[in-house]
């Protein structure tokens, strides 16, 4: 099957790996909303949530374990999590994933979430939350 997201977990094409476990793989989203912005994925393809809810179970420890790296080693002030599925819930790549979003004190509210900051160096967050 031909899917992004599957690519990244096999290591075909590459990505900024901040965490993995036995069922997922946690790494930072290429088009960031706001600094740190992650993407956790199942290792097995499952399309969305509405056909298989019960993927999340799978993942939420690698998410509660990405979420506190990231509040962490970046300092923010808050998160936001957020699951889109289906196309007309603004789903893109149809491979379950849940946006992780550290959110800061100077951009705060939901009307933000979505809204990119410009500039963000995607090297250099990787570096703060690795240690690499
Ligand atoms: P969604 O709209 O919920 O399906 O989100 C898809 C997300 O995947 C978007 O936020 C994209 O910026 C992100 N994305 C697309 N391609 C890549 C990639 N190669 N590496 C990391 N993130 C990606
Ligand atoms: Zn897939």
């Amino acid at each position: 099957m031909d899917c992004l997201f599957c690519s990244i977990v096999a290591g075909d094409i590459g990505s900024r790996q901040v965490y993995a476990d036995e069922h997922a793989v946690a790494f930072l989203d290429i088009n960031p909303w706001h600094v740190g912005h992650t993407l956790v994925v199942p290792r097995r393809h499952v399309d969305d949530l509405m056909g298989e809810p019960e993927a999340l179970t799978e993942i939420a420890p690698a998410i509660a374990a990405t979420s506190r790296l990231l509040v962490d080693r970046l300092g923010a002030d808050g998160l936001n999590l957020l699951s889109s599925s289906g196309a007309v819930a603004g789903q893109e790549v149809f491979h379950l994933h849940v946006h992780l979003v550290p959110r800061y004190a100077h951009r705060p509210g939901l009307r933000e979430l979505m809204v990119r900051e410009d500039g963000i160096d995607l090297d250099r967050v990787y570096r703060q939350i690795t240690g690499e």
